[in-house]
């Protein structure tokens, strides 16, 4: 048998072809269709601008240095993470602390960042932007850090990485009703893929046009950015400020938009799986994933947690029996203030406690759309095995 992964990518027959279309036109880097793409996540989500890059890590930095992220500033990211939501702001010069995650959703807890506000106000050293993760497509309470930032003046940059296709209070992730900026990952693992992609969308157009410059060298060509250009000047681009090369591509950008074409049932399989798994685990020592009325999840990642002390065994016990049964599962993640990189910034091994239990408990199970039913019942018969 082969090895089950925890996640995979769905690349169809009409995914290729939009490819090979855009393979053999004039455009291959960005051009037309990444325009179109941008376009198509913008409306998707309900949001007015779309502004792709060619990663998720790179719409994150481009979406700092909009923010106007820099030396001497403070950012406040979700402790249970990937690295690069952290990374963007030390990109940028800034100062990077770790919030606390709840143990329902294992999103930053709003109760947490409240005190920490609190706190910070008193020693003069708020954060200028809070980047809260929408883990395993499950959003945050966006409406209380919302109101939190209008108390205590913060940005909010959405990492919503895992949860394109997910919704809050009915309107998918991404509108940025609750924030200034939302940035997606098109990485293979996650909901739909350009192989390596991602997309900052926003409501704000200033955000928008500096996002932009960042993303392309820091050139433009547009007659009111330029600095003393004569009118009969016929070079007409200009580098304005420091910026970068993180194009998308329009190879990338037809597969991006193929894929869109299939979020919703990619979604509503991956929910599907969801169910099965809450079910079958109901009655085990097995910690399933919190739900909230307010809150559809794309469900990139099922996430599973097993209580050390209580149960037969324990969650690193599991991953070797997973593994030793080919079936891959993983720890999302690592509570990042734990990696050697931010351990020489000075933060302590217990910084959040309850990212440390999450840490020694939880587990990401096999949850992609083209999982098949007798996989899954033999991933759900092992755990079962295992822990009973
Ligand atoms: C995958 C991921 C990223 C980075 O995405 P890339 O597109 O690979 O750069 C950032 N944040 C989170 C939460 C992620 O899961």
């Amino acid at each position: 048998m082969k090895m089950i992964p925890y996640g995979k990518q769905d690349i169809n027959d009409e995914d290729v072809k939009a490819v090979i279309d855009i393979l053999k036109s004039d455009f291959i880097t960005m051009g037309p269709t990444v325009t179109r793409f941008e376009k198509a996540i913008a409306e998707h989500c309900g949001a007015k601008f779309g502004v792709s890059s060619n990663s998720a890590t790179s719409a994150l930095h481009i979406a700092c240095l909009a923010l106007g992220v820099g030396a001497g500033d403070t950012v406040w990211v979700a402790a249970i993470t990937f690295a690069a939501t952290a990374n963007c702001a030390v990109y940028c010069g800034a100062e990077v602390d770790f919030i606390d995650v709840g143990l329902s959703d294992y999103n930053m807890d709003v109760g947490v960042l409240k005190q920490k506000l609190e706190v910070a106000k008193s020693i003069g050293k708020l954060p200028k932007v809070v980047i809260p993760v929408h883990l395993a497509g499950h959003s945050c309470d966006m409406e209380s850090i919302h109101q939190l930032s209008l108390q205590y003046g913060f940005k909010i940059l959405e990492d919503a990485s895992h949860a394109i296709g997910g919704k809050y209070q009915n309107r998918p992730v991404g509108s940025c009703q609750y924030s200034d900026i939302t940035v997606f990952s098109f990485h293979p693992v996650k909901i739909i893929t350009t192989a390596e992609g991602g997309m900052a969308v926003t409501n704000n157009k200033s955000l928008e046009e500096q996002m932009r410059l960042a993303r392309s060298h820091g050139i433009t060509s547009e007659p009111d950015k330029m600095v003393g250009m004569p009118d009969d000047e016929i070079w007409n681009y200009q580098q304005v400020q420091l910026g970068f090369n993180y194009r998308l591509t329009d190879l990338q950008a037809a597969l991006g938009l193929s894929q869109l074409e299939r979020l919703d049932d990619f979604v509503k399989k991956r929910n599907e799986i969801a169910k099965i798994y809450n079910d079958a685990f109901m009655r085990l020592p097995v910690i399933t994933p919190g739900q909230n009325d307010k809150v559809y999840s794309s469900f990139h990642l099922y996430i599973i947690r097993i209580e050390g002390a209580q149960g037969k065994i324990n969650q690193r016990q599991l991953y070797k029996i997973l593994q030793d049964s080919k079936i891959n599962c993983n720890l999302h993640y690592i509570p990042v203030y734990r990696h050697p990189y931010y351990q020489a910034k000075g933060f302590k091994q217990n910084h959040c406690l309850n990212a440390e239990t999450y840490f020694k408990e939880a587990l990401s199970i096999p949850m992609f759309p083209t999982l098949s039913e007798e996989e899954q019942e033999y991933v759900i018969g092992t755990i079962k095995n295992a822990v009973t």
